[in-house]
């Protein structure tokens, strides 16, 4: 291919053309022209004498415009173009048909498969380069406007904030990708109008809101310049910081276009409350640490929130965290913090408390200011809530430990029938330093492979065949034989090691289910505290995958009480556990004061009727007729039975009377070791063997 500009030809310099011009013609003579027209006028030429060979001249680039012959014998110019237009937009790369003259249909179908124009043969100069010059000039202030555009957009981006621009007039507002995403929102999703953006406007900021752009416009403020709240997808309020700047365009056309960004980390006030954030709340945490004085820390959560909110809706919700704050507050002394860290947990800061007594003296009167209803909408709420208080002293040194001993508080006062205050234990020395040496051993004994499981039998009541086993875990610890979960269950479950512990037995089970001479199936017990934690699923699936086990045959046991911690967090790994093919039980069923509300929001499967129950059969009539309710609600809830901690032949006849599908407990078998559990299993088959 031979490029020469005319200045190029007549001077030698290598100045940049005015443009690269594709001549793609099969009359020579006409190329010839038209080259030579070209070239006076300073465009690089290069030329083709049919289809084929002027798309392989594209393919190597660098053409800027396109002359296209429509009448070529082989490829005509139409399929010429619609081979071009499968790569090149028409604003990308102009193509201008060249046509016979009198072939007006042959102009028509030109501009209908996307050609910019065309010129007609016998070719007049002029009129050729003013067309070329045009639409280059299109394209190149085309692309301009495309790479500001793209420069734009990545400098809002680099700056964290999202684009908006109204035109008040019309109406039409559009908001920029990056401005939805910061309010959780897709591309096609989220607010089409101001109404609609006002709408998630925090409703005491409205106000605020619509004056600020009004003095904007009227010419009061020289740039609109403001901080919000709004509301989140998640239903949560942020902080929006809003800047833009009016123009007026014409006699009627104004447009507001300004930019937004969220700035809650940096206002340290809870949007919904105004009381302090999370952020806040560490730092004054942090001050009363390193003041060395005792203090107090309470974490407050509102009993049935979750209900609330769902029910009547996220506004309603976030008025009553709004009166909550207020009249909590009214309880406090100045020098007190309550500050919110999310949904509906408070913290409280009581620098002045330094025992439990004047803590509890301190929520009792926070309590009497919830003894007349909330009004929220039409609705007269009456709102208790649990707290878990810490009296910091000089043991504690970091904030994360006393949280996390304020939360365990807090979890064991949500288990407590009324609402007082649950303190974190404060171990004495002797006995923390006991807990300390346990927490080690523990550490060491998941690094030398010290846990293992065994298996205890479930049977099927009807035909008293083992039909799966609960893997139930033990500490062999040398020297000290067997170590059973009660021993150190608890103290792994205040620290992350239950985690490792739960996915060893976890492993251990499935890889012996997995080698049993029948599908018998395997319950494994998961410790509560890891059902917010998303890692729980993909562990689960490593395992299984590992083991080669069918998940239809896996069960995982929680207790009634985790559940009632936080039902929603709950409900939501339930269900993700239950897609995956995996069977869930609720373990200790009746022991966790649950509402029966919420089991049917669970996916569970099986429910484990209480070994207390169980015993209680035998003491009343009425311990009877408490475990055959729960077999009805089972029933209604299409769930099996499984009834623990039989341990004699009565109790067994009375549970089959009442339909009960399982048993498990000391009369059927002890927590056998595997190779036992193994055994059994083939006994079994081969007494049916036998029989048959
Ligand atoms: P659980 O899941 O309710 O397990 C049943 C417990 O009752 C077992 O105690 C079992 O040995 C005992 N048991 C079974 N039949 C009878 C009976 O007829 N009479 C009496 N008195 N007891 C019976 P174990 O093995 O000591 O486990 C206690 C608890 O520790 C379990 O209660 C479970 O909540 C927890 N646990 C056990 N293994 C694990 C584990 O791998 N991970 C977690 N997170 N927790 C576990
Ligand atoms: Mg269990
Ligand atoms: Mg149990």
């Amino acid at each position: 291919m031979e490029f020469v500009t005319a200045d190029a030809a007549t001077t030698g310099a290598t100045t940049a053309p005015a443009g690269r011009i594709l001549i793609i013609d099969d009359e020579a003579n006409i190329r010839a022209t038209m080259t030579r027209c070209l070239k006076r006028s300073a465009y690089a030429v290069s030329v083709a004498a049919d289809g084929p060979a002027g798309l392989e001249q594209l393919a190597a680039g660098d053409i800027d415009l396109v002359l296209l012959d429509i009448n070529m014998p082989g490829m005509s110019g139409f399929d010429v173009l619609a081979e071009i237009r499968r790569s090149h937009a028409p604003s990308e790369l102009p193509v201008l048909m060249v046509s016979a003259s009198g072939q007006s249909c042959d102009i028509l179908r030109a501009i209908q498969s996307d050609a910019n124009d065309y010129v007609v043969k016998p070719v007049e100069a002029r009129a050729l380069l003013w067309r070329i010059e045009t639409h280059l000039a299109r394209c190149r202030a085309e692309l301009a406007l495309r790479e500001s555009e793209q420069r734009l957009t990545l400098a809002l981006r680099g700056s964290n904030e999202g684009l908006w621009d109204w035109d008040r007039d019309s109406g039409a507002i559009y908001f920029s990708p990056r401005w939805k995403a910061l309010l959780g929102y897709g591309e096609t999703e989220g607010p089409a109008s101001f109404d609609a953006w006002l709408e998630l406007v925090h409703p005491d900021d409205r106000v605020m809101f619509v004056g600020a752009i009004d003095a904007h416009v009227s010419g009061d403020t020289p740039q609109l310049d403001i901080e919000y709240r709004i509301r989140h997808r998640s239903g949560e309020y942020r902080w929006a910081r809003t800047r833009g700047a009016y123009a007026s365009i014409g006699r009627n056309a104004a447009r507001i276009v300004g930019a937004q960004t969220d700035v809650t980390d940096r206002k340290l006030v809870d949007a919904a409350t105004g009381l302090p954030n999370r952020v806040r709340f560490k730092d004054c945490l942090d001050e009363a640490l390193r003041a060395k004085q005792p203090f107090a820390v309470a974490l407050i959560n509102i009993d049935r929130f979750r209900v609330i909110n769902e029910g009547l809706g996220s506004e309603a919700g976030d008025v009553l965290l709004g009166c909550f704050a207020e009249r909590f507050k009214g309880a406090l002394a100045p020098a007190h913090m309550l500050a919110r860290l999310g949904g509906d947990e408070f913290a409280l800061l009581a620098p002045d408390v330094s025992s439990d007594a004047e803590m509890s003296l301190l929520i009792a009167e926070c309590r009497r200011r919830f003894e007349a209803p909330v009004t929220v909408g039409e609705h007269a709420l009456h709102i208790s809530f649990r707290v878990g208080a810490v009296i910091a002293d000089a043991e504690h040194r970091v904030p994360g430990d006393l949280l996390h001993r304020a939360d365990m508080a807090l979890r064991s006062a949500k288990l407590q029938i009324e609402d007082r205050v649950a303190f974190g234990e404060r171990p004495a020395r002797g006995v923390a330093l006991a807990r300390l040496k346990l927490e080690n051993d523990l550490h060491c004994a998941l690094a030398q492979d010290e846990f293992v499981a065994v298996f205890q039998p479930i049977v099927a009541l009807a035909t008293g065949r083992t039909v799966g086993f609960e893997a139930l875990a033990r500490w062999h610890k040398p020297g000290q034989g067997m170590i059973a979960p009660g021993c150190f269950v608890p103290v792994a479950e205040e620290t992350a090691l239950i985690g490792a512990i739960d996915d060893r037995i976890l492993a251990l089970a499935c890889g012996e289910a997995a080698r049993w001479p029948c599908p018998a199936f395997i319950t494994v017990n998961v410790s509560g505290y890891r059902f917010g934690d998303p890692a729980l699923i993909t562990g689960i699936a490593r395992r299984l995958a590992g083991s080669g086990l069918d998940p239809r045959r896996l069960k995982l046991e929680i207790t009634e009480s985790t559940i009632m911690t936080d039902a929603s967090a709950t409900a939501r790994t339930v269900k993700a556990i239950a897609e995956r093919g995996i069977g869930v039980a609720i373990d200790d069923f009746g022991t966790g004061y649950s509402s029966l509300a919420y089991l049917h929001r669970f996916d569970a499967t099986t429910l484990k009727i209480d070994r207390s129950f169980v015993q209680a059969m035998a003491e009343s009539d009425q311990g009877v007729e408490i475990v055959r309710t729960i077999i009805m609600l089972a029933r209604t809830l299409k769930m099996s039975v499984v009834a623990e901690g039989i341990e004699t032949r009565a109790q067994c006849d009375v549970l089959r009377a009442l339909s009960c599908d399982y048993g498990q407990g000391y009369y059927f078998a002890k927590p056998l070791s595997a190779d036992d559990a193994r055994r059994r299993l083939s006994l079994e088959i081969d007494m049916v063997k036998e029989a048959v």
